[in-house]
């Protein structure tokens, strides 16, 4: 297995982000690697295209931010791993993993995978989002259903 210098790893506060989280940073230690955390918020009024005559509630928009950030802070800290970077960005999380990765030259991404159908019952939605987009490794997580 390649030498991981920087490992992201993905969080959705879901029940299943321990044990994504803990299968990181196993890695991360064997190999000696830095960690970050991300979190992506799915504000759904993001997603609408501009002209939409729909009130995009910014405040809303910043509380959902600012209880990621709370919430990130714990997840790192009951860790042990206070010091790792952490991201809270607003948008697709496919996407923004994809990009944090490339602008922070991590060379792992670590995400959960619970597959519901098609290629995606296979990865899951956002894990096969970013397995397609990443120009990095991505290690996907079985967790879930399909774990064994
Ligand atoms: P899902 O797309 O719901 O199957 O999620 C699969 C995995 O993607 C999760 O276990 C996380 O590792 C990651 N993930 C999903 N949503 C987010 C999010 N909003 N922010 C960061 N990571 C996420």
């Amino acid at each position: 297995m390649a030498d991981y210098q920087h490992i992201l790893i993905t969080v959705d506060f879901s029940s299943e982000t321990d044990y994504v989280i803990d299968k990181a940073l196993e890695l991360a230690t064997a190999q000696n690697a830095k960690t970050s955390f991300i979190h992506v918020v799915e504000y759904t009024g993001y997603l609408y295209p501009p002209d939409t005559p729909l009130p995009v509630d910014l405040d809303l928009e910043a509380q959902f931010v600012e209880r990621a950030r709370t919430n990130l802070v714990s997840v790192t800290e009951s860790k042990g791993v206070p010091g790792a970077a952490q991201y809270v960005e607003v948008g697709s999380p496919a996407l923004e993993i994809v990009r944090i990765a490339q602008q922070h030259a991590a060379d792992l991404i670590v995400i959960g995978s619970h597959g519901r159908h098609g290629l995606q019952r296979i990865l899951g939605s956002t894990a096969s989002g970013v397995l397609h987009a990443s120009s990095c490794d991505v290690l996907a997580v079985r967790v879930g259903a399909c774990k064994t």
